[in-house]
């Protein structure tokens, strides 16, 4: 086995006498405490959010969306916001909770989607709801679905029926 060195790792040379550089002790320091108390207010922060929009998965960071656009005059037509933690309709409606103030903001259709039932295949069927203007019941949809559900609207967007 060809054992390397890991990076930045201080090897102590015969007749040299270690350096007070390497850390021996376990007590913490002041930059491990503060590390402790920036974890400590995300964490608080995490929960906050979690009860104030009554999440049913650890709060997420950031929610990623697209916009998808008329594939007629390119004009935005639809809003998808991607629940990554969702594991059913009630997941996602806790993204929708969660991004409302965009959903109002965009004032675009606006779809949640679960991630793919199978993670590993991703064009398999994931589970999607529609929230705004109003929310419908939640199914299942491909990506190739998706594609053809974003046709349709285009359609309907420049009346090409
Ligand atoms: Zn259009």
């Amino acid at each position: 086995m060809n054992k390397k060195q890991p990076a930045g790792k201080r090897k102590t040379l015969p007749g040299k006498k270690r350096t007070t550089t390497t850390r021996r002790s376990n007590r913490l320091t002041r930059d491990d405490m503060q590390a402790l108390a920036t974890l400590d207010r995300l964490l608080e922060e995490d929960r906050r959010i979690e009860q104030k929009y009554n999440l049913p998965f650890r709060s997420p960071r950031q929610v990623a969306t697209t916009v998808h656009c008329c594939t007629h005059c390119q004009k935005d037509i639809a809003l998808l916001i991607f629940g990554d933690f969702a594991k059913d309709a009630a997941g996602l409606e806790a993204y929708a909770r969660l991004t409302a103030d965009l959903i109002q903001r965009t004032a675009l259709p606006a779809y949640v989607i679960a991630p793919p039932s199978n993670p590993g295949d991703l064009d398999g069927p994931a589970l999607l709801l529609k929230v705004y203007p109003s929310q419908e019941e939640s199914y299942f949809i491909t990506p190739p679905e998706w594609e053809e559900l974003i046709r349709m609207l285009s359609d309907e967007h420049c009346q090409q029926q």
